[in-house]
């Protein structure tokens, strides 16, 4: 699936947006991730999403976290003008005609009238393989919000693991320096071979925007200690659960690099968004290409002190 996979990646992180001077609309990318979080909590369950209130709703808190300036909540203009990017199509109801015309300029009609005209949107064939399969569907989602929404990538992580009761810790926020930060950075990725050390999800458009992340094992504002044996590549998700401590690289005797752990006492496999969280525990840390880049006895101990399992 590697060639549909980058080229699906390619359009998504190439959606026609709507500019406000230098400002580009969040709606279609929000409404993608809404559209993922029905297909992961199994509201949409077939490749027919009508702009049903649920989708209102979910898009509404989404739209909440990374709407900027005057965004307005919307949900009509991206539901309609997303048939311009030429992955998805609005199916009308039995005796209307197709209500979008390719280069439509004008504004999207009404979410009356979408009601009233259209029977549901549906995506084309590759994009609905990839969204209906749970880990393509994560990686959609981590692409996404490391395309366009990566200041916000906290927030709208939260929103996943929202359905939890226990609150999230507070994150460990890292201090860097300019300059400092960007070797870090990039020793760390190449040395990981851009892979993240959980999951394994590799994925590189270019070097600014790969979607693989470095992560200090010790925080940087604990240890002063920027070698790569205190770094780890990871992806947004699993540098996320990470800093929050519900996952953790520790100690193991025979597999040098490590392996996972969970703090099961805050994750449940079945709630949806953590149960690929949870799945990691006792996998190996997938390691770096050259063993003198493991991550250090000392570094990985630290992780497994402060994954707090009792809460
Ligand atoms: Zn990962």
């Amino acid at each position: 699936m590697e060639p549909q996979w980058s080229n699906w990646l390619e359009r998504l992180y190439d959606l026609r947006r709507d500019k406000s001077g230098s400002h580009e609309r969040p709606h279609k990318p929000a409404l993608l991730l809404s559209i993922i979080d029905l297909v992961d909590r199994g509201v949409v369950t077939c490749n027919e999403v009508p702009l049903s209130d649920e989708l209102v709703k979910t898009f509404k808190r989404y739209f909440a976290v990374v709407s900027r300036e005057n965004d307005q909540p919307t949900i009509q203009n991206p539901y309609f003008h997303l048939c311009g990017d030429k992955f998805w199509q609005l199916v009308p109801v039995a005796g209307e005609s197709a209500i979008y015309k390719t280069g439509a300029t004008s504004g999207a009609p009404s979410v009356a009238e979408l009601r009233r005209r259209v029977a549901y949107g549906t995506f084309d064939d590759g994009m609905w393989h990839l969204l209906s399969e749970p880990v393509a569907r994560h990686q959609l989602r981590e692409a996404l919000i490391a395309r366009y929404f990566p200041d916000d990538r906290d927030q709208l992580a939260a929103l996943v693991v929202a359905n939890q009761a226990t609150p999230a810790a507070e994150p460990l926020r890292e201090e860097m320096p300019p300059g400092r930060d960007g070797a870090f950075r990039r020793t760390i990725l190449e040395i990981y071979d851009y892979r993240c050390a959980a999951c394994g999800v590799r994925v590189i458009l270019d070097q600014a925007i790969s979607l693989v992340e470095a992560a200090h094992l010790i925080p940087f504002n604990v240890s002063r200690n920027d070698k790569p044996t205190n770094g780890m590549a990871l992806c947004p998700n699993h540098h996320w659960a990470m800093d929050r401590h519900l996952i953790a690289p520790v100690p193991d005797s025979k597999k040098r690099a490590g392996i996972w752990r969970v703090n099961e006492e805050r994750l449940d496999d079945r709630i949806e968004g953590q149960r690929e969280l949870v799945a990691i525990a006792g996998k190996s840390v997938i390691p770096p290409g050259e063993e003198k880049f493991y991550p250090a006895l000392e570094s990985l101990r630290w992780r497994e002190e402060h994954l707090v399992t009792a809460y």
